[in-house]
């Protein structure tokens, strides 16, 4: 069986990403064994995908898979973007995220949002990335509490029901990321990297 590190500290992602890739054993970072957090220096979801998966394989030297991925509101401009998992201040705080943009939300008419995924892969001599989107709204207030991060307040125009929600199998049959890693396994069959 094919082997992918799948760059992330990410349980949820893990979960999601194993579904999709059926035939590839997905290893997380810490199941490798690897406690570093690279650095999103990047200015697009694609660069950052790339930065984290070329980090991981010179590490690891093993195929590696990596995603960046975050919400875009359409009133705010797009953000919060690229900055989505640090929205609020602290990295990954999802209570203090979804609380900061109801707030910048509340008398906003145009609630249209869409998420964003970008995947890379990265093996000896070679990289790929491609990317994902999928589109919906903000709601007034939380709704469910599957999922993580943004979930709950994404009303998702495909399942007609916020993320927070959906079952895994529903959010993955519409995410970003699902329609990204999905793109990424077509690309990798094509190139003979997998089976
Ligand atoms: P990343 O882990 O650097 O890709 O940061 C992604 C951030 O974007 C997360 O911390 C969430 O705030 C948000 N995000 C990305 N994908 C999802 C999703 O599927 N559901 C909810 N929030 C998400």
């Amino acid at each position: 069986m094919d082997e992918f590190i799948f760059a992330t500290n990410n349980q949820n992602k893990v979960r999601e990403i194993e579904k999709i890739f059926q035939n590839v054993r997905i290893v997380s970072l810490a199941e490798a064994g690897i406690d570093v957090d690279v650095e999103e220096t990047g200015s697009t979801f694609e660069e950052n995908a790339l930065i984290k998966a070329r980090e991981i394989f010179k590490l690891t030297r093993r195929p590696t898979l990596s995603d960046d991925s975050g919400l875009m509101v359409d009133a705010l401009g797009g953000r919060p973007g690229i900055y989505s998992a640090r929205y609020a201040g602290v990295h990954g705080d999802s209570a203090a995220n979804n609380k900061k943009l109801l707030g910048e939300m509340e008398n906003v008419q145009n609630r249209k949002a869409h998420f964003v995924s970008a995947v890379a892969f990265v093996c000896e001599g070679e990289e790929l990335v491609v990317t994902g989107r999928t589109e919906g709204e903000i709601l007034r207030e939380e709704c469910g509490d599957a999922g993580f991060g943004f979930d709950p307040l994404f009303y998702s125009y495909d399942l007609r029901k916020s993320f927070g929600c959906a079952t895994m199998d529903e959010k993955n049959s519409v995410s970003h990321r699902a329609r990204a890693f999905n793109k990424m396994k077509e690309l990798l069959k094509e190139k003979n990297i997998i089976s």
